[in-house]
């Protein structure tokens, strides 16, 4: 399995990264999660062909994640793309999206490929996808992939509360938020800080924490903000540069 992000910043982007994105390939299988900026320039940029993309994941409803959206739906349709696609979301994001298509003149039905809704999850060639209800100032979910060699749980938008991951499965390989230092949280916000994210990593027993979706200021010190993390957290840490691929398994 291989992960690589699209981008890696909160909701205001920062100049050498945009909005949080993330794909995630295993074999054949490519998994785009959330819809932000260009996503086809971001998928030929990393090297993945955007009309092989089997499944788009939209996790809520802000537009820092579901921005994008039209965007790759509309030149994929541009690029004449035959092969399905799936999108897995709940029914109330569904909803949404199909909105801001319609917003564009753009009808599902008059696009040369299919877009498949789905909400229980996804499964092909030794991947799962599943949707996990999340914590966040709007509904969402977190994503959990499971792989021969690995489980990844990636949280989107969150705000921490220790009780929250007593109900989450287990993962190797956890990618949270991580918006903030810990001394500039806004409680209450709906995000998280490295501290937390590091303390989600302990509870989940991962052994490898990817830290995401920051604001200007860590990502200026994305040092500082790993060691925050690793106050509390004794795995490897990643503050992971855009448009690079890395290993999503602990290695
Ligand atoms: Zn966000
Ligand atoms: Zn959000």
């Amino acid at each position: 399995m291989e992960i690589a992000f699209l981008g890696n910043a909160c909701a205001v982007p920062h100049i050498r990264s945009g909005f949080t994105s993330v794909l995630f390939r295993n074999n054949a299988v490519s998994v785009l999660v959330d819809a932000v900026d260009n996503p086809v320039r971001d998928l030929m940029t990393i090297g993945q062909d955007p009309c092989m993309l089997q499944v788009l994941v939209l996790t809520h409803t802000h537009v820092d994640h579901l921005g994008g959206f039209p965007s790759l739906i509309a030149t994929l349709s541009n690029m004449e793309r035959l092969m399905p696609l799936t999108v897995l979301a709940t029914p109330d994001v569904q909803e949404h999206a199909l909105h801001i298509l319609y917003a564009y003149g753009i009808d599902p039905k008059s696009l040369p490929y299919q877009l498949v809704f789905e909400y229980q999850g996804y499964s092909d060639s030794g991947m799962a996808v599943q949707l996990l209800t999340g914590h966040h100032s709007v509904p969402t979910q977190m994503v959990r992939i499971v792989a021969h060699e690995s489980s990844i749980l990636y949280t989107s938008d969150i705000e921490y509360e220790a009780s929250f991951y007593t109900g989450v499965p287990e993962c190797s390989v956890l990618i949270h938020e991580a918006t903030y230092f810990h001394a500039d949280l806004v409680p209450g916000g709906g995000h998280s800080s490295a501290l937390q994210a590091g303390e989600a990593a302990r509870a989940l027993n991962a052994k490898r924490l990817f830290l995401c979706h920051l604001c200007s200021r860590a990502m200026d010190q994305s040092n500082l903000l790993a060691e925050e993390a690793r106050q509390v957290f004794g795995g490897e840490i990643i503050v992971p540069d855009p448009h690079v691929w890395y290993e999503g398994r602990a290695v």
